[in-house]
């Protein structure tokens, strides 16, 4: 099969790590896999992973971006996928636009994913336009059907699926963790409370900072760590957390470790993840790849968080927005020794891959 991925770029975050492991296992089975985007960092190991990367701007939400309708119509002529798979809205748009505008025998089949719960408006309504629907979770699904005309049918819940070999209780690489003191010496000997995903206000990173410091009064050992860069235009966010820190005097108590790589080893190192988003989350990996870690994980009970710690480590729900009761599930974490825990299949990659391609298998008999 001939599987095409059209995302707005390949910087970090939940969609681009979804894009990049699951090209990557549809190579190992054989099949051809090819993204278009804008680019970023992430294009190399793609790549190097066995993919083709087209670089088109379908990234920018403006009018100028329907320019590449007619770039996108030749690329899918050329290029001939089976399945074209979008993640993102206006690439969506430049995609369905394009292919409506192809002879209906050449088309290839469409395949949409719901990545989060989008503004209802004609602008997101392009996702629901694919001939199959994907969900990451059962309350994008209830999302999608409460405000698009969609049949049931037509949509699938598929979590996102962790990649247990790269996400797996072990001890830390040797060389990592000493690279890791050295860089870090104030972490020695602490007990590590991490807080990890992207520098947003919705992220709820101001409740976290808030909750160590209710943590820090009664377990002066624990150091808060927040892990994730600041997207372009929300600097400013972040330095108000640093100031937030400054005021409540814990500057030296949480460390603002920026944008990482080595995701894996920090949840092997942190005692506890905390999940604390102030709307619902679509699905949140953070929650899955710490449990697959063997690390104990605190979130808010609402929304795909919520979801997948009722399913996997009920013992992490808080009640929504409430910092004080989240502090005192995170100690009680912290003084407890969690049970093992075993990540269900569905929230595996081998079986998001599994389901992907059932879906696939299903787009192209309708087509
Ligand atoms: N992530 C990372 N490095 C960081 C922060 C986050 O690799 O410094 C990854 C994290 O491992 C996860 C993704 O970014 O796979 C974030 O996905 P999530 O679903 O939690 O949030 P989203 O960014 O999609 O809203």
């Amino acid at each position: 099969m001939k599987v095409l991925q059209v995302l707005p770029a390949l910087h970090s975050g939940g969609v681009e790590r979804g894009t990049l492991e699951f090209a990557a296992e549809l190579v190992k089975r054989g099949h051809q896999s090819l993204v278009i985007s804008s680019g970023g960092p992430k294009v190399a190991q793609l790549l190097d992973q066995g993919s083709t990367h087209i670089e088109l701007p379908v990234h920018r939400k403006a009018l100028s971006s329907f320019a590449q309708i007619l770039p996108m119509r030749r690329l899918l002529t050329e290029l001939q996928p089976d399945i074209v798979h979008v993640r993102s809205r206006m690439p969506a748009w430049i995609t369905w636009l394009a292919w409506k505008g192809m002879p209906a025998a050449r088309r290839p089949a469409l395949v949409s994913t719901f990545h989060g719960m989008y503004s209802v408006n004609p602008y997101s309504a392009v996702m629901a336009r694919a001939s199959r629907i994907i969900a990451v979770s059962e309350c994008v699904k209830q999302y999608v059907l409460d405000n698009y005309k969609v049949a049931d049918e037509r949509v699938t819940v598929i979590q996102r699926g962790v990649d247990i070999n790269a996400f797996c209780p072990r001890p830390p690489e040797t060389q990592w963790l000493a690279r890791f003191h050295e860089e870090h010496p104030r972490l020695a000997g602490k007990r590590l409370i991490m807080m990890p995903g992207r520098i947003s206000r919705w992220k709820g990173q101001t409740l976290f900072v808030n909750a160590m410091a209710q943590i820090l009064r009664q377990m002066p050992d624990a150091h808060g760590i927040i892990v994730g860069g600041a997207e372009p235009g929300k600097e400013h966010f972040l330095e108000e957390l640093e100031q937030q820190c400054r005021d409540l005097g814990l500057s030296n108590d949480i460390t603002f470790l920026g944008q990482r790589n080595d995701i894996n080893e920090l949840y092997l190192v942190a005692s506890v993840v905390c999940h604390m988003s102030t709307k619902p989350e679509p699905f949140g990996r953070t929650i899955t790849e710490a449990l697959a870690s063997g690390t104990p994980v605190a979130a808010f009970d609402r929304g795909g968080a919520a979801e997948t710690l009722r399913a996997c480590f009920p013992q992490g729900l808080v009640t929504p927005d409430d910092t004080s009761a989240f502090a005192e599930r995170v100690m009680a974490l912290l003084v407890t020794e969690p049970p093992p825990v075993e990540l269900p299949w569905r929230f595996q990659l081998q079986a998001q891959t599994e389901a992907t391609l059932a879906v696939y298998d299903q787009a192209l008999s309708e087509r």
